[in-house]
């Protein structure tokens, strides 16, 4: 139950970055679309070249996202091409020597898909090779020159813009990390019970249904146990409370220990517990509520210096060919009562 709650918050995520991915790449695809008309009414050929080819390959990382679900490949063809266009740019200077501006986008762009460390390491990259551009000497590969001081500015804002991108990227996973363990937490409250850490009854009854399909897919016997213990209420007269809560916690534990991987135990209500077997039938499960039958009885709690021995008694239900989950559990109630009537500290049927 907690690997399926965990996909499933892996899942939401992986969403989340697809929708993040597919707006970019969007984005990017219109604005450079945009911006390569616009460099056509200027006559700038080469640049409406490049910004048109830009937009083509944001165009490909949008489809194959959609249609291919390629959400790495998409990422890396997003940001990789963001990158070599902010080289184009700052190479050539753009319209009337602006192209350095949009380098800005380039470092919340880059944590956020890459996340915090690749993205610091890309954007090292990025920054050096735009450093070696704008210092590059005209002589030796003619390009646009930017003053000094525009450069150093230039740099030192990057530097600003990536360091703030870095800290918002950190505190926005530190808060995605509590969220997401309040929300496991919360979960896993509402699906167990607070004393005995075990199944709650709600849980159970999902577990039932899922098992009650697969059941019946696969042609494979199901079988319950409900268990109730004996006298209970005299322990809590004779010894107190708390020191029932006690049994009920350390009992909780004999079942676990007591049944297979692929069993569930369950607290059904106050001191009742019920056991899912799947693949089981009726005499199967009747050796295994035996085994627990005699676990309880040999189990002793120490509690205010007393050790606390009880018994249990156990109805069996094998599910039936059209039966309902609340028919099977009233024939397993009907058992124990018979259990309970036939001396107690006994299986029915036997
Ligand atoms: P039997 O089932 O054998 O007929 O007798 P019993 O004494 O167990 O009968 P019954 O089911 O009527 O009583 C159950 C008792 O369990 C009553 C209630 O005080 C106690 N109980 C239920 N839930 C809790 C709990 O969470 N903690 C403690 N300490 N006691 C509980
Ligand atoms: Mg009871
Ligand atoms: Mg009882």
């Amino acid at each position: 139950m907690l690997t399926f709650m965990n996909n499933e918050t892996e899942n939401n995520a992986d969403q989340q970055q697809t929708r993040v991915i597919s707006l970019f790449s969007l984005v990017g695809m219109s604005m450079t679309f945009m911006m390569g008309f616009i460099s056509l009414f200027n006559s700038n050929h080469e640049l409406t070249i490049t910004l048109f080819f830009a937009s083509m390959i944001y165009c490909f990382a949008y489809i194959s996202l959609k249609k291919y679900h390629t959400l790495k490949l998409s990422s890396y063809i997003t940001i990789y091409s963001l990158y070599l266009l902010m080289f184009y740019l700052v190479f050539t200077g753009g319209v009337e020597q602006t192209g350095p501006l949009w380098i800005f986008i380039v470092a919340p762009v880059s944590v956020y898909i890459l996340g915090l460390t690749s993205g610091l390491i890309n954007l090292a990259f990025f920054l050096t090779v735009i450093a070696i551009i704008i210092f590059l000497p005209t002589d030796s590969i003619p390009h646009v020159t930017y003053s000094m001081e525009f450069k150093l500015r230039l740099i030192l804002s990057f530097l600003t813009t990536t360091f703030l991108s870095a800290l918002y990227e950190y505190l926005r996973m530190i808060s995605f990390k509590s969220a997401l363990e309040l929300s496991k937490k919360y979960q896993q409250l509402a699906l167990s019970d607070p004393l005995t850490k075990l199944a709650n009854r709600r849980n159970a009854l999902t577990i039932l249904q899922q098992e009650k399909s697969r059941t019946s897919r696969n042609d494979d016997p199901l079988s319950i146990l409900l268990c109730d213990l004996d006298h209970f209420k005299m322990v809590n007269d004779k010894y107190g409370h708390n020191c029932g809560d006690m049994v009920l916690t350390e009992l909780a534990q004999v079942f676990t220990k007591s049944v297979r991987q692929q069993d569930c135990v369950a607290r059904w209500g106050g001191e009742e517990f019920l056991f899912i077997l799947p693949q089981t039938s009726a005499e199967q499960a009747f050796v295994i509520a035996e085994k627990i039958r005699i676990n309880v009885q040999r189990h002793s709690v120490y509690c205010h210096e007393q050790d606390i021995s009880l018994t249990m008694s156990i109805g069996i239900s094998q599910l039936t060919d059209n039966q309902t989950i609340d028919e099977m559990i009233n024939n397993a109630d009907r058992y124990l009562y018979q259990a309970k009537k036939n001396g107690r500290n006994q299986v029915y049927p036997q």
